[in-house]
This record gives C-alpha cells, structure tokens and sequence, in this order.
C-alpha cells in the first residue's frame, strides 16, 4: 500500500509541475523557440512518447500471456464462459447508463443552445470509416495472430490468446510443461512493468507538459457549457455510479476502491488510452485490489479494448449539444438509437487517443446529425479524452472487482488493506 501511495504522489506531482509549466510556456514563452523547438517540441515530445511507447511496448506480451495463465488457472471451460458472459453484461450495462446519464444531464443543461457558431474557430474534420457491426464481429477473430499482434489489435489477440490457453488445459503433459513456462513469463513481465514505473513521474510530467504547453486556453471558453456538461457527467459516474454498483453488487466498500484507483486513473488521464493503461490497471487489479490473475488478466484487456463508459458520455453529451447547436430536435426514438449505437460503437472503439471522436461520426450519421458538428467540439476534446479515459479504465477495474468477488476469486484481505 505505502508502494501505491508513494507512486502516486510521485505522479500527481509530476502532473500538477507539468500542468503548471506548460500553462507558463503556453500564457507567455511560446514565441520563444527555445521553449517553443526545443523543450516542447524536443524535451517534451521525446520522453513523453518514449514514455507512451513503452507501455504500449509491454501490452501485447501482457495480454497474451497473462490471458494464457489465467484461462489456464481456471481449469475448465465453463468458468471460462461464465466469466465472459458476467464482463460482457457487466460492461454493455454500465455502457448503456453512462449514454442514459449524459443524455439526462446533457437535456438539463442544454449546452450549445443560443450558441454562436461564428464564435468558435472551427478545425476541420474529415471523418474515418467507422467499422460497421458486422465487420466488427468478422475481426474479432485473427487470419494471423501475428500480424493481429503487430498491429496491437486487442479483440482478436484476446480471442487467440483464449484459445491457446484453452487447448494448453487440455493438452496433458505437454499442456503441465508450457504451462508452467507461462507463468515464468508472466513473472519476468511484471518485473517489467516495476522498471517501467520508475520512469513513471518524469513521463507524466513531459506528457502534461506538452499538452498543457500546446492547448491554448481560449479555445475553452465558446465551448464552456458542452465542456463542463461532459465533465461533470464524467464525474457523477466515476463517483456516484460505480461506487453505488459495487455496494449494490459486491456489498465492497467504495472508498476503498476509489483510493486504490487514484494511480491508475492518474496513468489514464496522462497517456489518454485504455490500451497503454492495461499493464498499470492489470498490476493494481492483482497486487492492491486482490483480484485473482485468472480474473483480472481476462476482464482488464476486454474492459480496455470494450468498455468505454468516458468515451460513451462524450457521445452522448456531444450528441445533445450538436442537435442544439443547428436547432434540430431529437425525438425518444432518436435517443433510444443514439443509446444502441454508442453502446454498441464502445465495442469498436479502440482504447487509443481520439478515438471516441471519430466513432461519434457513427453516433451522429445515426440520427441524422450534421458530422461536421465534431470539427465544433474537436478543440476541446484533447483534455476531455484524459478524463474520459480515467473514467473508461475505472469501469474496467470495478467490473473486475465485482465479477472477481461473484466467482470468489477475491482476497478480501488484500483489498481491504
Ligand atoms: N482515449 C479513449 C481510451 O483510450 C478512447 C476515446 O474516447 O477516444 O479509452
């Protein structure tokens, strides 16, 4: 525990420095090309993304083998389904009341209405193909494992990963051998991630830096009204739903999680992606929450790549404000297809930065909503994706909780630590 607490002051400091030099840079030295080249386009830049790329570095071995030891640990098939069965429910549900929140709230507060479309400089914005339903299904599983590695693609490594674990439980003396070699590895990763966090606070800090250095804060205020409505929806959610869900669901106390959370969010908020956070949600979910590897190493990487509760708020709220904002109005029906379709697109949308925004497109396209309202609201969204992400990685982990405590796979000891 003192482990957590001390990284994560280490972090939130690293974080509040870097917010607060790069809002210098950006207030008042960003016409100097010292700061301008040299550190925020340099310094920043390098360690920042060094930083991102060694996270990233270790997902796909993480996931792969952490997947192999846990469906392996389970030792029967039918745990297996049980499992995927609660996370997918678990994470549609929370899925579709952060969409019914942001609605709700986005409708009270009405952001965008009177608003003066001359009064924002708008970016452009040309909209990816976001993949249809069906083709989602067809991906999730790989033609080559591989190259679904190389190309970090986490639904269909999770699928192979499942199945190699699966003939391994069932391969006898052979299966007992790689098994064991598994966990070895499993071992040596987390030594690895234990490197990598020691580099932590000065990746934070250049991370911060750098966006803070770069976004101007007057591209805030037009937006003020739909930024502030994402956020405190953001927050009722973080602190209210999921707090309430796991009293309700797994009589755990809250607080307890949300303090033990506190540094993964902070990862999340730094990097702007579920994917980079996994291996930091995966160590947290073991070493300090008390979840069982076999639970964890299967529902984190799905939470990741699945479950976007942030991202779904956004959606939602965005949603609302471009309806006001070009004076149409949305009817229950139309609601009701935004609800199934940002839930749905959760499932698409992968846990990397901005994403969220261009699967919007698929929410928009939907109810008949102008796409190029997103080029309103692109602005802003570099900060809102942070602490959407925060929000996404902790509807992963309180799945966790809960489905690890329903299949008794929980050290209560540890948790309550
Ligand atoms: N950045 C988000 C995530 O990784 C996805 C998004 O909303 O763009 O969870």
């Amino acid at each position: 525990m003192a482990k957590v607490d001390n990284l994560t002051t280490k972090v939130l400091l690293a974080m509040i420095l870097g917010a607060i030099i790069g809002g210098i840079f950006n207030l008042f030295l960003m016409q100097v090309s010292f700061i301008n080249e040299f550190m925020v386009g340099g310094v920043f830049q390098v360690i920042g993304q060094i930083f991102i790329k060694l996270l990233k570095m270790l997902v796909v071995p993480l996931v792969f083998v952490s997947l192999v030891c846990g469906v392996t640990a389970l030792g029967d098939v039918t745990k297996l389904g049980r499992l995927g069965g609660k996370a997918l429910l678990f994470y549609l549900f929370t899925t579709a009341i952060a969409i019914v929140l942001a609605i709700s709230i986005a409708n009270l507060i009405a952001p965008g209405e009177g608003f003066d479309l001359s009064s924002t400089t708008t970016q452009e914005f040309t909209p990816k193909e976001a993949p249809t339903l069906a083709e989602t299904f067809i991906n999730l599983v790989p033609s080559n494992p591989i190259e679904s590695m190389a190309q970090g693609q986490m639904l269909p490594v999770i699928v192979f990963s499942i199945l190699f674990g699966i003939a391994i439980m069932l391969a006898g003396e052979s299966g007992k051998r790689i098994e064991q070699q598994f966990n070895d590895y499993n071992e040596i990763n987390m030594k690895l991630i234990g490197i990598l966090m020691k580099f932590a606070p000065l990746g934070v800090f250049c991370l911060i830096a750098k966006t803070f250095a770069m976004q101007g804060f007057d591209v805030f205020q037009p937006l003020m009204g739909y930024f502030i409505t994402v956020i405190l929806t953001l927050l009722v959610h973080a602190f209210i739903i999921f707090p309430v869900l796991i009293k309700v669901l797994s009589g755990l106390n809250p607080v307890i999680f949300l303090r033990k959370m506190r540094h993964v969010q902070l990862f999340a908020f730094s990097t702007a992606s579920s994917n980079a956070t996994i291996p930091i949600n995966m160590e947290n979910a073991k070493n300090n929450l008390g979840v069982q590897n076999s639970t964890a190493s299967f529902t984190i990487p799905l939470g990741a790549t699945i479950n976007m509760d942030g991202t779904a708020i956004m959606q939602g709220v965005a949603t609302v404000f471009i309806a006001n904002v070009y004076g149409i109005d949305l009817g229950l029906g139309d609601f009701l297809a935004v609800i199934l379709t940002a839930t749905l697109a959760s499932i698409g949308t992968a846990g990397v930065p901005g994403v969220g925004l261009i699967m919007l497109a698929m929410v928009l396209n939907q109810v008949n909503l102008p796409v190029e309202g997103i080029a309103l609201i692109i602005g802003v969204d570099r900060l809102l994706d942070m602490i959407r992400t925060a929000v996404n990685v902790t509807g992963d982990s309180a799945g966790t909780l809960i489905i690890a405590h329903s299949e008794k796979e929980l050290a209560h000891e540890v948790y309550k630590q």
